[in-house]
C-alpha cells in the first residue's frame, strides 16, 4: 500500500501589506518530512509512505504568487514521480491567500487530483481556522479538522485523517464528504474551545462520529481576516452514508448559528490604556497582556511598538515585552555589541502603518544561532526589557524565553503578541489581559473593510435568516 504525503500550511491576513516569500516557509522533503514533528506517526506495517513536499510558515500576509507556484510545481512533480499510488494524504491549514488568486487550497487540491486521477482516495487534515470551498470539498474523500483552539490536537487530527484513509484502502469502502456553510465569521479569540459556547459544541462532535454512517464530524470557524469570497464558517462531515452525513453537517451548522450571539472573549479584554490601568494596580504576577492585533500566529505583522510606547509614556518599571520583529534594530544591536548603550528606533520596520518608538537602550544580550534571519537581541529601556527578533515569530513557549536567559514567571508584566494565550503561557498568567490594539488582525470584526466576502455574514450583518443546507462533494454526487 503506497500513500503519498505533502501539503502547504499557513494562514494569511489580506489586511497585511507584508507578503510572504519562500524564505518564510519551513520546507520538508524526503526523510525529513516523515521524521518531522507531527508527521512521525507515518509508520505502519504494510504501508509505504512516500514523502512529497510540505511547506509551512508562521501566519502572515498573502503569499507571493511566484512562491506559491514554485512550491506547487515541485509538489506536483514529486507526486507525478510517486505514481502509482493507493492514497494521498494532505496536511493543510486552509487559510492561505495567494497574491492574485482566490482559493489557493482549492487550486492545490484540484491539481493534485488531476495528477492522481479519480480512483485514488485523497484525505486532508485542516486547521479549524481554514476557509473551505465547494472546489476543495469536491476533490476530497476524507476531511478532518482540529477540535481544539488553542490547537493541542494537531497530531491527533492528522492521525484521524490518515487513519480514515488507511481504513478506506484496507476495506475498499470509499467514504465521502458533506458540508454546510454557516454565514458567521468570528475571530479565534471569541471561539476558543476553552470557553463556552465553543467548548460544548466541540465536545459534542465525537457524539456525531459515533452515529451510523458518520466517520468524522467537524466545525470550521473559518478565517475572518481574509476578505475573500470563500470566507465562511462551515460544518464538514466525512461519512459513508450521504443522508446521515448531510444531516449531521446541518445539525452542527445549526448549533453554531444558534450560538452566534453568545461568543465573547475569554480573558478580561478592552482598550490598551484600560488594560494597562488594570495591570498597574494588579497585586499578582505575572500579568500577561496580549497585544491581540499584532499577533503573528494569527497573521499579524508583529512589528508594532504601540504597547512599548504606551509603557514608556507611563514610565513603567518591570515589564518584559516579547517580542517585536525589527531586523534593522537587531542589526544595530549586533553592531554595537552586548553592554552597549545606543539610540534605537523600534517598530514599524515592515508595515509603515504604525508609529515606531525612539528610545535610548542598553543591549543586554545577543542571540545568534548562525542565520542572520534568526538573530535576536534583548535590550533594556528604563525598566522595560524588550526582545527584538530579526524575523516574524511568536514568543509563546517557555523555551523561547529560557534561551535568552529570561524568566516570564518572574516579571510583573509580560507583554506578548498573541490572541488567546498559548498552552504554555496560559497556566502562568496571573491574570491574563487582552488589549484591543490596532493592527492587521484587529478584533473590530464588524468594522473590517469588506469588499469581497459573500454577504450577509454575522457579525458584519445582522437581522437575516439562515437555514442550513448541506452539499455533497462532487465525488459523492456521482
Ligand atoms: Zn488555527
Amino acid at each position: 500500500m503506497r500513500i503519498a504525503v505533502g501539503g502547504i500550511h499557513t494562514e494569511c491576513s489580506t489586511y497585511s501589506p507584508v507578503l510572504m516569500a519562500g524564505e518564510d516557509f519551513r520546507v520538508l522533503r524526503d526523510a525529513d518530512l516523515l521524521g518531522a514533528e507531527y508527521f512521525d506517526f507515518l509508520d505502519a506495517a504494510g504501508i509505504e509512505h512516500v514523502p512529497l513536499l510540505h511547506a509551512r510558515a508562521v501566519p502572515g500576509g498573502p503569499v507571493l504568487r511566484s512562491t506559491y507556484e514554485a512550491f506547487k510545481a515541485e509538489f506536483l512533480e514529486r507526486l507525478q514521480v510517486a505514481l502509482p499510488l493507493d492514497g494521498l494524504y494532505l496536511a493543510m491549514h486552509g487559510a492561505i491567500n495567494v497574491e492574485g488568486m482566490d482559493d489557493a487550497e482549492g487550486d492545490w487540491i484540484s491539481a493534485a487530483r488531476t495528477v492522481v486521477g479519480p480512483g485514488c482516495p485523497i484525505a486532508a487534515s485542516y486547521d479549524l481556522h481554514g476557509n473551505v470551498s465547494q472546489r476543495i470539498i469536491d476533490q476530497l474523500d476524507i476531511f478532518a479538522a482540529y477540535r481544539t483552539a488553542p490547537h493541542i490536537d494537531v497530531r491527533e487530527t492528522m492521525v484521524r485523517a490518515w487513519s480514515m484513509l488507511v481504513e478506506t484502502l484496507r476495506t475498499g469502502n470509499r467514504p465521502g464528504v458533506a458540508w454546510a456553510k454557516v454565514p458567521v465569521l468570528l475571530p479565534g479569540e471569541c471561539t476558543s474551545t476553552e470557553d463556552e459556547p465553543a467548548r460544548s459544541i466541540y465536545l459534542n462532535l465525537p457524539a456525531f462520529d459515533a452515529k451510523p454512517g458518520i466517520l468524522d464530524a467537524n466545525l470550521m470557524i473559518g478565517y475572518v481576516w481574509a476578505d475573500e469570497p470563500r470566507a465562511t464558517a462551515c460544518a464538514v462531515v466525512t461519512g459513508t452514508d450521504r443522508q446521515a452525513a448531510s444531516k449531521a453537517a446541518e445539525e452542527i451548522a445549526r448549533q453554531y448559528w444558534n450560538a452566534r450571539e453568545n461568543f465573547g472573549f475569554g480573558p478580561v479584554t478592552g482598550p490598551l490604556e484600560e488594560m494597562l490601568d488594570i495591570a498597574a494596580s494588579a497585586t499578582t504576577s505575572p500579568v500577561i497582556l496580549a497585544d491581540s492585533a499584532d499577533n503573528p500566529t494569527g497573521g499579524g505583522v508583529g512589528d508594532r511598538a504601540d504597547v512599548l510606547r504606551a509603557l514608556i509614556a507611563r514610565n513603567w518599571h518591570s515589564a518584559l515585552l516579547a517580542g517585536i520583529t525589527d531586523r534593522p534594530a537587531v542589526e544595530v544591536c549586533f553592531a554595537a555589541g552586548e553592554g552597549a548603550s545606543l539610540t534605537l528606533r523600534i517598530g514599524a520596520s515592515l508595515d509603515p502603518a504604525s508609529v515606531p518608538a525612539e528610545v535610548t537602550a542598553k543591549v543586554l544580550r545577543l542571540d545568534d544561532s548562525g542565520a542572520a534571519a534568526d538573530r535576536q537581541a534583548v535590550v533594556e529601556v528604563g525598566g522595560i526589557t524588550i526582545v527584538l527578533a530579526a524575523r516574524r515569530r511568536p514568543y509563546h513557549n517557555i523555551e523561547d524565553f529560557r534561551r535568552l536567559g529570561l524568566d516570564p514567571k518572574s516579571v510583573r508584566l509580560l507583554v506578548v503578541k498573541s490572541g488567546y494565550l498559548s498552552p504554555e503561557l496560559a497556566p502562568i498568567a496571573n491574570p491574563n489581559l487582552m488589549a484591543l490594539t490596532d493592527g492587521v488582525v484587529n478584533q473590530d470584526i464588524a468594522n473590517l473593510a469588506s469588499h469581497r466576502r459573500i454577504r450577509p455574514v454575522f457579525p458584519l450583518d445582522r437581522g437575516f435568516d439562515y437555514v442550513p443546507a448541506a452539499t455533497l462533494s462532487a465525488r459523492w454526487r456521482e
